[in-house]
């Protein structure tokens, strides 16, 4: 086992008490569960403790293994999965839950999400009210959302009885997502930020490498230093251990009153994954 990164990940509490650490990691598209094991394994070895996948990732079987079989106490790992388009009635959503925990191998999850609003079908309460039971029931330990703007939180309030932990929603320097940030700072919603290294598409770029060199570090590193300052929840995906650990290695230093303001800049409210609202999610 290589050896975890120092100084260790600030935690965060969220609105039912329980606690995660403040960055994740992500693997979307690291499909085939031989790969997913690799990575998830070598994730635990460098420091990770928050795992986040999805059944439409098509790796819950291998990030399974890969947690039930490391040295860390099942108990140290945040594992959360998310419930799929096509599961959105309340019976379906039950079963989709126990068919990712069986493919997880775990005997219960610590995050459930609705993957996507699919506002077309208009089925997410439905879904909701699933999550409730199994929450409830003591077989996950917090539910949540992704990809909810605030008009999709606003309808699933009005029936909900349990206010979501968290909304994993698309956000990095591009897309810093401030009304949704806002409405969920309101309701007591952590902010869990997908794509934060704009899938690698922008990280040559000068402005972030200016402030990358007068800190020693890496523009990715940069990137989610800017996340963690700004109270988020970041899940960087990296298949490559090197990265992963660069990754990580974001808690001995502070962005600057100046740094933080030339990354506020950026946005461009640019959508790389897609919109919560557009007949592709849905
Ligand atoms: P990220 O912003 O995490 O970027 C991942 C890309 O950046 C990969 O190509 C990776 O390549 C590269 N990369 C990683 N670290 C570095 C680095 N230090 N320097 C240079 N390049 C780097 O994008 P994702 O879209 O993967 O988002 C992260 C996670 O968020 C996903 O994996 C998934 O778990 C979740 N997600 C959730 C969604 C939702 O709808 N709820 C939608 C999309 C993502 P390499 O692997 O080769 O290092």
């Amino acid at each position: 086992m290589t050896t975890a990164i120092q100084p260790a990940v600030p935690s965060l509490t969220l609105n039912n008490d329980i606690t995660l650490p403040q960055i994740g990691f992500g693997t979307w598209q690291i499909k085939d569960d031989d790969d997913a094991a690799d990575a998830v394994r070598s994730a635990l070895d460098i420091g990770y403790r928050l795992i986040d996948t999805a059944m439409i990732y098509g790796n819950e079987a291998g990030v399974g293994a890969a947690v039930r079989y490391h040295e860390v106490p099942r108990d140290e790992i945040f594992v959360t999965t998310k419930l799929w388009n096509d599961s959105h009635d309340y019976d379906a959503a039950l079963k989709a839950f126990d068919a990712s925990l069986n493919r997880l191998g775990l005997e219960y999850l610590d995050m459930y999400l609705i993957h996507w609003p699919v506002p077309s079908q208009d089925k997410f309460r439905q879904a909701w009210r699933a999550l409730e039971r199994l929450y409830e029931e003591k077989r996950v330990r917090a539910i949540g959302v992704c990809n909810f703007k605030p008009h999709h939180l606003e309808s699933l309030l009005q029936t909900a009885n349990i206010v979501p932990a968290i909304n994993q929603i698309e956000l990095h320097p591009h897309l810093q997502q401030h009304a949704t940030r806002e409405f969920c700072a309101k309701y007591g919603i952590q902010v869990e930020s997908y794509s934060p290294l704009m899938r690698a598409s922008r990280l040559l770029a000068a402005d972030l490498q200016n402030i990358a060199d007068k800190h020693g570090k890496t523009p990715a590193q940069i990137t989610l230093r800017w996340h963690i300052q700004n109270g988020l929840l970041p899940i960087p995906k990296s298949a490559n251990d090197g990265r992963q650990r660069e990754n990580l290695n974001i808690f001995d230093f502070a962005l600057d009153d100046d740094d933080m303001a030339a990354i506020n800049v950026m946005d461009q409210e640019r959508i790389i994954v897609g919109d919560p609202d557009s007949p592709d999610f849905g």
